[in-house]
C-alpha cells in the first residue's frame, strides 16, 4: 500500500504531503492527491536545478497542486492557468523554454478501474469512498501518468505589470492599458451597487460606489 512510511513526494514524507493537502481543502481531495504524484514526477524530472515556472491545462484541482509543492503561484506569476480540462502540467524554464509535461495517460490508467471510474465521471460519487479512491490513486502512481520532454511554443513569458492609471471617475488604480476610465466606469464592469434589502428600489446605503454614481 502506497501509504506505508518511507514515500517522499515533492520533498516530504506522503503524510505531511497528504497533510498539507488537507489544511488547504479541508479533506483529501482526489484530484489534488493524484496532481500531488504529477507535480513530483515533473519536479524530479525538470530537476532541482533549475527555478521552473508552470503552467497547468486545466483550472480544476491541478492548480492548487503546484501551488501547494512548487514555489509556482498564480499570484507570483510563475503559473499560467489553461482552460482547457485537460488534467495536465508542464514545469519549464523560461529561458530554455525546456520543459517536462506530465499528464493523465488514460490507455495506462485503464489498468485501474477507480481511478479512470472517477476521472471519467462514470460513478457517482457515493458509490466510491474517498479512501478507496485515493489508496487506487496511489497505488497507481505514475503507472496512470505519462511524461514527455517539451519545449514552449508560447506562454514562456512572465507577464509583467504594465504601467498604471488612476481613473479620473472614480479614483481607482488599473492597468492603463484599458483606456482613459478603469472597466467599471467605461461600463464593462461586472457588478452594480446592490438594492438595499430594507428598502426595496434603494441602493443599499453602507457603501459608496462612486463608479455608478449619478449625475
Ligand atoms: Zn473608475
Amino acid at each position: 500500500m502506497a501509504q506505508s512510511s518511507g514515500i517522499f513526494l515533492c520533498g516530504q514524507p506522503l503524510a505531511t504531503c497528504l497533510e498539507t493537502i488537507r489544511g488547504f481543502h479541508g479533506w483529501e481531495a482526489p484530484g489534488l492527491v493524484l496532481g500531488l504524484l504529477m507535480v513530483d514526477w515533473a519536479r524530479e524530472r525538470i530537476g532541482a536545478r533549475v527555478e521552473a515556472d508552470a503552467l497547468v491545462e486545466t483550472r480544476h484541482c491541478l492548480p492548487d497542486a503546484v501551488q501547494l509543492f512548487t514555489p509556482c503561484t498564480v499570484g507570483n506569476g510563475w503559473l499560467k492557468v489553461l482552460d482547457w480540462d485537460q488534467f495536465a502540467l508542464t514545469l519549464y524554464d523560461r529561458h530554455t523554454r525546456q520543459g517536462q509535461r506530465v499528464w493523465v495517460d488514460l490507455a495506462k490508467a485503464a489498468a485501474f478501474p477507480d481511478l479512470t471510474n472517477w476521472f471519467l465521471r462514470r460513478v457517482p460519487k457515493a458509490s466510491l469512498p474517498l479512501e478507496r479512491l485515493n489508496a487506487a490513486i496511489l497505488a497507481a502512481g505514475r503507472r496512470a501518468l505519462s511524461a514527455a520532454a517539451v519545449e514552449l511554443r508560447q506562454h514562456h513569458q512572465r507577464h509583467k505589470k504594465g504601467p498604471t492609471a488612476v481613473c479620473p471617475r472614480c479614483g481607482e488604480a488599473y492597468a492603463a492599458r484599458l483606456g482613459p476610465l478603469c472597466p467599471a466606469c467605461s461600463g464593462a464592469g461586472y457588478w452594480r451597487p446592490a438594492m438595499d434589502r430594507a428598502n426595496p428600489g434603494h441602493e443599499a446605503p453602507d457603501d459608496h460606489h462612486p463608479h455608478q454614481a449619478r449625475p
